[in-house]
């Protein structure tokens, strides 16, 4: 049995967590002691048998008799209890799902079907924290890792759609909220087949400017609209979530010192509930044919589907409705562009709350539990 501290299990990612170690029966061989920051602390998960008393996630003691911690808590949280652990000489294994240690130096990003190298090198020479990529960099990979792992890649470019869950549990309940408020700004007139649909227009737009108009969390309309701008400003023209693009995907797949490819794009928050969406134009090194192409993308791990490139398939496989809840990652749209055979296009959906967040966490404990570097932590 490997003992294994879980901290923010409750929250989206950490649900999706559970869920998914529940499915596939991971608890078997693991001992859990789960932690939580409410006050009063909540009753544990159910995870088919009894387990120990819930404690404080603050309690520093309890957190570092664990050989490993799994944090889905969120990046203030890491910020201010990995240091403190690390400071008391905790050497224990530390897998997250925020963003606060991502681009450390001694840090890992975990996505195993495209890095497992980089990951068992790691393992290898001693590296102890393994952190989960951004949602939109994950998904990507999982769908075209297959060309970057080959080095076909030049440059690429993704134009994404990313669903509200990227922004957490109330943001999708705040989308829900603004459905709903401009379904009831109209909703005698829907019945109506008579009532002219331009004045349906202009009340749903003065709905989405009411003052009143649900918009606590993403602070404007996304129902009826679109959000291009997805995390801080980085002052350059750039958004944050935009530069996660080239750092992470480069740091996951270990292309450093002069050898990253480049990676750029716009980001925009959709009315999605659970799936990020993105286009991609790729620039190959070569003009291989797209049979070798497909191939390729199709053959990088057991997740990725492609999707020919036919309206029926497309409408039927490569949709937020279609993907939710799944692991696979579909990829379509692949077709050359007219700028030369090199100019790839292509467009790939994948459920952002499990190879976006949850399951590379849940993999990180099995590699962890296979490697027998799961060992006691030196202050049990
Ligand atoms: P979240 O839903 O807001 O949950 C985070 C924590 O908030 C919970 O674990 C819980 O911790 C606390 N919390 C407070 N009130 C709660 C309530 N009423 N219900 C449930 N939990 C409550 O955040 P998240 O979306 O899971 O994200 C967690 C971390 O993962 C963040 O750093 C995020 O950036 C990162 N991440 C998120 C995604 C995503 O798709 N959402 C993807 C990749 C990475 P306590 O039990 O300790 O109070």
């Amino acid at each position: 049995m490997m003992d294994v501290g879980f901290i923010g299990w409750r929250g989206m990612v950490g649900s999706v967590l559970m869920q998914r170690m529940r499915e596939t029966d991971d608890f078997a061989a693991i001992a859990p002691v789960f932690f939580s920051s409410a006050k009063p602390l909540p009753q544990p998960p159910d995870i088919g048998r009894a387990v120990p008393p819930m404690r404080d996630a603050h309690d520093l003691d309890a957190l570092a008799r664990l050989p490993v911690l799994v944090s889905c808590q969120g990046g203030d949280y890491t910020s201010e209890v990995h240091p403190k652990l690390r400071a008391r000489g905790w050497n224990g294994y530390w897998i997250d799902a925020a963003s606060a240690l991502r681009m450390k130096d001694d840090a890992v990003i975990i996505l195993d079907p495209v890095n497992r190298p980089v990951i068992d090198a790691a393992l290898a020479r001693g590296v102890k924290d393994y952190i989960g990529g951004n949602c939109t960099v994950s998904l990507m990979l999982m769908g075209l890792g297959g060309l970057f792992q080959a080095d076909l890649v030049e440059w690429a470019t993704a134009m994404t759609y990313q669903a509200a869950s990227g922004a957490g549990a109330q943001h999708m309940r705040e989308l829900l909220e603004q459905m709903g408020d401009l379904h009831r700004s109209v909703h005698g007139r829907l019945s109506d087949p008579a009532a002219a649909i331009l004045d349906i227009d202009q009340t749903v737009h003065a709905a989405m400017r009411r003052a009143d108009f649900p918009r606590q969390h993403f602070e404007h309309a996304l129902a009826g609209s679109l959000l291009p701008w997805i995390d801080k400003d980085l002052g350059d023209g750039q958004s944050r979530e935009e530069w996660k693009a080239h750092a992470e995907a480069n740091k996951i797949l270990g292309r450093t010192n002069g050898a990253e490819v480049m990676l750029d794009g716009i980001c925009v928050r959709v009315g999605a509930m659970r799936c990020h969406s993105q286009a991609l134009t790729i620039k190959l090194k070569r003009d291989l044919p797209l049979a070798e192409v497909e191939a390729i993308i199709g053959s990088a791990n057991a997740w990725v589907k492609v999707v020919p490139n036919d309206k029926r398939a497309t409408l039927d496989a490569l949709t937020p409705a279609a993907v939710t809840g799944s692991l696979d990652i579909p990829v379509g749209r692949l077709r050359k562009l007219p700028m030369g055979g090199e100019y790839l296009s292509a467009f790939t959906v994948g459920d952002q709350l499990l190879w976006g967040a949850a399951e590379p966490l849940r993999r990180m404990l099995g590699i962890l539990r296979e490697s027998g570097n799961s060992g006691t932590s030196k202050l049990n």
